[in-house]
């Protein structure tokens, strides 16, 4: 018996793609009235005729799942992703591009945490809850497989045939709107994740399993005369830190007070080889450059592989979502993870520059494992010992990797102590911040940031005279603070503003010594206004580290003209 009473899935699915179409893009429809070309009647005509197709396209992908038993759970799940992208789109300014998904889908439950708010309560509750209990109380009709199935079918063609009549009615506008607004077709809302989803899945199939093709097959630490110390960097991977609110750099505002009386030198445009850190952490510590990383066709071992194979010590210490698997094949930890030996015991006898103790981590973690920065120099005398001895008379190299300016919880970043500017923004919801308060807690994180390194300085200073101490520091990206709406990064590159691209890079060397690699701090300093950028890092290090290897380029080294010969 078939029951003939009831809502067809497909209605069901062309209301739920109707409802989608018009209201969860709200970002796209505001950036379309935004143009110029938009305003006439014609433009208006053109913004109703988008909004049809993306109803359509929805609509044909809705039409699969057009079946009484999965009408219901398929569009509630396109509801969901759908409210959730009109949120993130419309309160931070972002698109939904690969690049991003790669960025969601390595989050974590801080950075979710961190998210959380009540707009994006009021955005899910309105345009997915509502319509989905609207849904759950509406009964389905039952048809035979057949019927449903030739339905189905006829309206699968349908949703196909209006997309293309509209394609070609609107065409010239479409086209054009499409070209000058590249990242227009990253608003489309959720198309925009299926898109990029889909993209990844196809990239993941396309490359090659099993392990990374090695580099540095030949890499060999250079021999250092009798007598000298082994290199020991620290190469503090920065987040989300902007070149352009560093006062290092021109910043009207303190915020390097104690790095400015350090005498490092400040790298004053440094270009990012990503707008998000999924991006930008893989291709800063890959030989092949922006261009060759981005083209790659499979995966291949990065700096730290090659650092361990010329025999130097290498560690990973981490403060923040991970290395992105850059560090699956040296020695890593997490900052919130005591130093090997370390006791809650010694805190009080642990010298102070340097405290060895769980204790001193604790103070700086809150209870569910968030650290500020400086936990990253905690116990660092233990972990170094901790590293094979052999090893670190060649050389050691440790990664930093901070939380940095973490958005959009800035306020975060800073402990109260270490907060110069004030009101600070405390809200995640960034437009509902006054600018300066906003601007504030994100200059605060940098005054932090300028800390923390300034105490990496005054740890690697202790270590002579049985090392020769180094100190780079570079972000991964910048930030955009509501300059043109935006916040927040992560924007396709060809389109990201200069906030998100530029970034600080710092050198500190010890003074007076030609320390590592005879490197001159001086000389350093005249080089400060040459264009970099990541692509420059590895051969930076490598040239630090004094490292020889087949993947060194000389050119590529920015440090290379002020090393003694
Ligand atoms: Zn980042």
């Amino acid at each position: 018996m078939r029951d003939r009473s009831g809502w067809n899935p497909l209605t069901l699915a062309f209301l739920a793609a109707l409802w989608i179409a018009v209201l969860c893009n709200g970002p796209l429809w505001s950036a379309l009235r935004e143009l110029p070309e938009t305003a006439s009647l014609r433009g208006t005509l053109f913004v109703a005729g988008f909004a049809l197709m993306i109803a359509a396209l929805t609509g044909a992908l809705l039409v699969l799942f057009a079946w009484r038993r999965a009408v219901k759970v398929a569009i509630a799940v396109v509801l969901l992703s759908a409210a959730l992208g009109a949120h993130f789109m419309s309160t931070y300014g972002v698109v939904i591009d690969p690049s991003m998904m790669t960025n969601v889908l390595q989050t974590d439950p801080r950075e979710v945490r961190d998210l959380l708010s009540w707009r994006m309560l009021a955005y899910v509750g309105l345009l997915a809850a509502l319509p989905i209990a609207l849904l759950w109380r509406v009964p389905v009709q039952r048809l035979r497989l057949a019927a449903q199935l030739g339905r189905n079918l006829a309206a699968f063609v349908v949703a196909w045939l209006v997309l293309g009549a509209l394609v070609f009615m609107l065409f010239a506008d479409l086209s054009a709107t499409m070209r000058n607004h590249r990242s227009m077709r990253y608003l489309i809302n959720p198309l925009n994740s299926f898109f990029a989803l889909a993209t990844l899945a196809h990239e993941s199939n396309r490359k090659p399993a099993g392990p990374p093709a090695p580099i540095g097959r030949d890499a060999k630490a250079t021999p250092r005369a009798a007598g000298t110390a082994p290199p020991l960097l620290l190469l503090v991977i920065g987040e989300t830190a902007r070149a352009d609110h560093f006062a290092l750099n021109g910043y009207a505002r303190p915020t390097n007070p104690e790095l400015a009386k350090l005498g490092v030198v400040s790298f004053a445009d440094v270009t990012s080889c990503g707008t998000n850190t999924a991006a930008s952490l893989p291709c800063m510590f890959s030989h092949l450059g922006k261009h060759g990383y981005e083209s790659r066709s499979g995966d291949s071992e990065n700096l730290l592989d090659l650092v361990q194979r010329a025999g130097l010590a290498v560690l990973w210490l981490d403060n923040q979502a991970g290395c992105k698997g850059l560090c699956d094949r040296v020695p890593h930890a997490y900052a919130s993870e005591p130093a090997p030996g370390a006791s809650a015991s010694t805190s009080a006898s642990a010298p102070a520059s340097t405290p060895a103790s769980a204790g001193a981590t604790a103070a700086l973690c809150s209870s569910d494992g968030e650290c500020l920065d400086e936990a990253l120099l905690v116990g660092l005398d233990a972990r170094l010992a901790a590293l094979p001895a052999a090893a670190r008379e060649r050389g050691v190299l440790i990664v930093l990797h901070q939380m940095g300016s973490h958005g959009p919880a800035y306020s975060k970043r800073s402990p109260p102590q270490r907060k110069p500017f004030m009101p600070e923004c405390t809200t995640n919801v960034l437009q509902q911040c006054d600018r300066n308060a906003l601007v504030n807690a994100y200059d605060n994180s940098i005054v932090y940031t300028d800390h923390m390194l300034a105490q990496a300085i005054a740890w690697l200073a202790q270590r002579q005279p049985e090392y020769a101490p180094a100190l780079l520091y570079v972000s991964d990206h910048g930030e955009s603070l509501g300059e043109n709406n935006l916040y927040l990064h992560g924007l396709p590159y060809a389109v990201a503003p200069r906030e998100q691209t530029h970034v600080p890079m710092i050198a500190w060397l010890p003074a007076g010594a030609r320390a590592v690699s005879g490197l001159s701090l001086e000389c350093l300093g005249r080089e400060r206004g040459k264009a970099l950028s990541h692509d420059n890092l590895f051969h930076v290090t490598l040239g630090v580290l004094g490292i020889q290897a087949s993947e060194y380029r000389p050119a590529l080294d920015a440090f290379a003209p002020c090393r003694a010969p």
